[in-house]
């Protein structure tokens, strides 16, 4: 993270110093990289090639109490468990730099783990503390293989029993870690005879080892055990029942309010582990008498890339300073974190493309870690609502941050050494709509530099679009309109957070402006897009024209860029 020795923000393990961690928590990152170099290159993609279960990295998070001391909130556990979000980054980062399987692990866990901490069930609590300190892993069972996203259609069923107990019936879908999980957390209704009766949510734990449950296979192939699960009728007493009603229902969602962030931290970990191969690679390797670095699309292709890999991380790391500052009373995260999961992820997938481009053949070779990043970079789009489901979230909150700005106390960088409480008592997820942000032009009129004001001149024209030529009628229902324009809101907010950063954390002039003249080119590529949309309407095709905007080229900008992507050659490679 920031602070390693060598240029830029990337992560590297040789160079890994997290000075703003305590000295337990270092040496739990420590100890995790160092157990991840000890398997090394060839055991790691071996295992992923083949779908070997990592029941030695099971083992090495029971020894080294990983789990417990991350995930368990304050109050509960030992005296250095406590669930600090940016704690839990490094984590995310370092599992999903050695493979996306290990992180998943984890995510799984997280997500299984939220409906028991935001629950009203103490009892389970402490049950799960110590279940975590006994080294288990967790599963959170939402989706059903019928029903998709749509989880109001759900069909697992809790059944009350004359005596006060239930009993579960019903079948789950794609479960992360449904093999071993100690407490497998399932979302489900509670079955009710009488038809004028509404619907009652309800999240229960069971255990994936009980003779009522089931397991019936892995849906991938991959280390990773994504299961398929049948409870048939497993016993459920009060002690089970972790959250029911409305409030079961809020808990789903804002489990996976806090957890979609991490996808973006896994995004990061890939691709600055496949941008060390790359440049490795590529820096070495000789044709017609010079070096495929020598090549200008080559060193086009990665400077774009580790602009954008720069990007993500900023982003995701300003992120994190909202959502630990989050109240009832600032509830912004609640835009940023989507952005995170759906934004930096789908820039992961730009970044892997730019540097498969660049490395060609030996990105598919069975040894690399590359081949595993360029097919694990795919998932993250797709996990925890998609593209298009965040996008169709983020959309709510324009009207707002682009009209109706509030004040609030500035946010500074969130790296202390507190349980983020609120995320286990947020309200409910609902009157998105009425969230306000800060002054996006605030930020922006702190900077000059030419690529900047040329994206904030595109933004004002966005702006004008909107309020002289706003969505009308039917296109408020036109999801494909709508999609268009998200994504150029959503570059919006993506680069007011990472400014924010290029701020606080003094990243040079030359990283900025180039990261600027990827997202004026973006910009550029999105206005295209709606312009081409069938709903869009001809004034609102007019602005979208407006707004395709050329970059500023400055060769010696570029040049130190380039400087410092070279400079990471040959500074990290994993041992065979
Ligand atoms: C590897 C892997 C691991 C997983 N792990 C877990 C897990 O541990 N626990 C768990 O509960 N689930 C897990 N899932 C399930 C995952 O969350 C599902 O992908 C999700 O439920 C969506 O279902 P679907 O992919 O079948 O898409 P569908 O629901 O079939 O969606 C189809 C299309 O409709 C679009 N769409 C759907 N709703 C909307 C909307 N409201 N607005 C706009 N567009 C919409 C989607 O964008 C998509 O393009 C996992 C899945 C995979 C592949």
């Amino acid at each position: 993270m920031a602070g390693n020795a060598h240029p830029g923000i990337l992560f590297n393990p040789h160079a890994y110093e997290a000075s703003e961690l305590d000295s337990a928590s270092r040496s739990l990152m420590e100890s995790t990289i160092t157990y991840f170099e000890s398997l090394g290159k060839n055991r790691i993609t071996s295992d992923d090639n083949a779908g070997v279960w990592y029941a030695d990295f099971c083992d090495f998070l029971a020894e080294s109490g990983a789990f417990a001391t991350l995930m368990t909130p304050a109050g509960y556990g030992a005296e250095d468990s406590r669930w600090d979000t940016w704690r839990n980054c490094h984590f995310s980062e370092i599992t999903a730099f050695y493979s996306l399987g290990y992180w998943y692990a984890w995510q799984v866990s997280m997500l299984g783990l939220g409906p028991i901490w935001m629950g009203e069930n103490e009892e389970a609590k402490r049950r799960t503390a110590e279940l975590l300190r006994d080294g288990g892993i967790f599963a959170f069972g939402l989706s059903e293989q019928t029903h998709g996203a749509d989880i109001y259609s759900s069909e697992m069923t809790l059944t009350p029993n004359a005596d006060g107990t239930y009993s579960a019936s019903g079948s789950k879908y794609y479960i992360g870690n449904g093999n071993e999980a100690a407490l497998v957390s399932v979302f489900g209704k509670i079955a009710n005879d009488d038809p004028d009766a509404g619907v009652e949510y309800v999240f229960f734990v069971v255990n994936s080892q009980h003779g009522a449950y089931e397991l019936q296979k892995n849906t991938v192939h991959s280390p990773m055990y994504v299961s398929a699960f049948t409870l048939h009728e497993y016993p459920i007493t009060d002690a089970d029942v972790l959250v029911r009603g409305a409030e079961a229902w809020n808990v789903a969602l804002n489990t996976i309010n806090v957890c979609k962030y991490n996808l973006g931290w896994a995004s990061i970990g890939i691709c600055t582990h496949a941008f060390y191969e790359a440049i490795n690679h590529a820096g070495h390797r000789s044709l017609y008498g010079g070096l495929v670095t020598d090549f200008g699309h080559v060193r086009q292709l990665f400077v774009d890339a580790y602009a954008r890999l720069t990007a993500m991380k900023l982003f995701a790391m300003r992120a994190n300073d909202y959502m630990r500052s989050a109240s009832d009373e600032d509830r912004r995260y609640l835009l940023y974190n989507p952005l995170v999961k759906m934004k930096v992820t789908t820039e992961g997938e730009h970044v892997v493309d730019a540097l498969w481009d660049v490395i060609a053949a030996k990105g598919f070779e069975a040894d690399t870690y590359f081949q595993m990043a360029a097919r694990h970079i795919r998932a993250l789009p797709k996990l925890e609502g998609t593209v298009h489901v965040n996008i169709a979230l983020i959309v709510k909150f324009m009207a707002n941050y682009f009209f109706a700005p509030q004040e609030y106390p500035d946010i500074p960088m969130r790296r202390d050494a507190t349980n983020d409480t609120y995320l286990f008592e947020q309200a409910p997820t609902r009157g998105l709509g009425k969230i306000c942000f800060h002054d996006w032009e605030k930020t922006f009129s702190k900077f000059d530099s030419l690529n900047i004001s040329i994206f904030r001149g595109q933004v004002l024209i966005l702006r004008s679009m909107l309020e002289e030529a706003g969505p009308e009628g039917s296109q408020a229902r036109d999801i494909d309109f709508l999609l268009a324009l998200g994504e150029l809101f959503s570059l919006v907010v993506y680069a007011q957070l990472i400014l924010e950063n290029v701020e606080l954390m003094d990243i040079s002039d030359a990283v900025t402006e180039q990261m600027f003249d990827v997202f004026v080119r973006d910009f550029s590529a999105y206005a295209t897009r709606l312009h081409g949309i069938s709903g869009t309407t001809e004034r609102q095709a007019e602005f979208a024209l407006a707004m395709v905007k050329r970059p500023n080229a400055d060769a010696e900008r570029f040049n130190a860029v380039w400087e410092e992507v070279s400079g990471l050659m040959d500074t990290y490679e994993l041992a065979p």
